[in-house]
């Protein structure tokens, strides 16, 4: 299990909410990435764990359990995100993770 933060973002002119284009690509990448929600993908996603939306802010974060974050740019480019989302693909850890080695450091 890896999990990885995708924090994107897009221009208010490309929003599919003001965008045909967009809300077009939009649907169909909600049609493409049904099976990513629950079954492991063909781009090693295990499952995605949530999809966070700011709709005024025009960015977003989903986070994902998966194997690589290569893996990730591929799926983010054939799903159609990255024809209107500029995307960052970060390593992340849970909080139980990072208290645990807080709790070390104090340790030494
Ligand atoms: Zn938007």
């Amino acid at each position: 299990m890896a999990l990885f933060g995708i924090f994107g973002s897009h221009t208010v002119e490309m929003c599919p909410l003001n965008n045909k284009t967009s809300a077009m690509t939009m649907v169909q990448m909600a049609e493409k990435t049904a099976d990513a929600e629950n079954n492991h993908s063909n781009y090693g996603i295990n499952k995605i764990i949530g999809r966070y939306h700011s709709a005024l802010e025009h960015k977003f974060i989903w986070v994902v359990d998966a194997e690589s974050a290569h893996q990730l740019e591929k799926f983010l480019i054939d799903i159609g995100s990255a024809k209107f989302n500029s995307s960052k693909i970060v390593p992340l850890i849970n909080f139980e993770e990072i208290v645990r080695k807080g709790a070390a450091e104090l340790q030494k």
